[in-house]
C-alpha cells in the first residue's frame, strides 16, 4: 500500500456535504477535495482496491463520470483494462442498454456488447452508492455481455436509501457509510 496509515475515517473527513444540490432536500457528497489531495486519492485507491490481487481481474468498469476517476486509477494498480459504463447515447459502437431510476431523476447507462469476453472478471466501481439504481443498472449490462462481478466498491454508501436491496447477490463492499 502507498498510504498504509491512511483509514477510511481520513476519506470521510474530506468529503465536503453541499446541502440541496443539484435540487432541494439532496445532500450532494462532494469528493473533490479527495481527488485534489495525493495523499487521500492514493490512499483511496489503496482502500478500494484491497480486495483484488493485481493482475486477477481482466477489467475493472467504471460508472459515468465520477467512477471513471477512481475507476481508471484502480484499474491501472490492479494490472486491468478500463470499460466504461456511459449514459446511454455516448458509446459508439454497437451497445447494452439499461434504465433506471436515480435518487433524482431517471437515466439509461450503456456498455459496448464486446467491452468484456464472456466469463471476464470484472470490478465495478463507482463513487457513491445511494438507491443502488445506477449499480444494479452496470451490473445487469456486465451480465449481459458474460463478465463475472468479482465485486461492487464503492467509496460512499448512503445506507439509509438502502442500496444494497438492488445488488443482493454480488459482494458490495463500501469504503465511508453515512
Ligand atoms: P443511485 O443510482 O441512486 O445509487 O445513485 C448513484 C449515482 O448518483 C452515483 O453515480 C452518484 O455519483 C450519484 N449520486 C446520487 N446521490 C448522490 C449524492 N447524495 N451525492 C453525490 N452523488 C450522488
Amino acid at each position: 500500500m502507498t498510504n498504509p496509515n491512511l483509514t477510511s475515517n481520513d476519506l470521510a473527513a474530506a468529503v465536503r456535504n453541499i446541502p440541496d444540490f443539484p435540487q432541494p432536500g439532496i445532500q450532494f457528497k462532494d469528493i473533490t477535495p479527495v481527488l485534489a489531495d495525493p495523499r487521500l486519492f492514493s490512499g483511496c485507491i489503496d482502500l478500494l482496491t484491497a480486495n483484488v490481487v493485481p493482475g486477477s481481474i481482466d477489467a475493472v468498469v467504471g460508472i459515468d463520470a465520477r467512477g471513471f476517476i477512481f475507476g481508471a486509477a484502480a484499474a491501472l494498480k490492479l494490472k486491468a483494462g478500463f470499460v466504461p459504463v456511459r449514459k446511454k447515447g455516448k458509446l459508439p459502437y454497437q451497445t447494452y442498454e439499461e434504465t433506471y431510476q436515480l435518487e433524482y431523476g431517471s437515466s439509461a447507462v450503456a456498455i459496448h456488447i464486446d467491452a468484456v469476453k464472456p466469463g471476464g472478471r470484472v470490478l465495478l466501481i463507482d463513487d457513491l452508492l445511494a438507491t443502488g439504481g445506477t449499480a444494479a443498472a452496470a451490473a445487469k449490462l456486465l451480465q449481459k455481455v458474460g463478465a463475472e462481478i468479482v465485486e461492487i466498491t464503492f467509496f460512499i454508501e448512503l445506507g439509509f436509501l438502502k442500496g444494497r436491496e438492488k445488488l443482493k447477490g454480488f459482494p458490495v463492499r463500501s469504503l465511508v457509510l453515512y
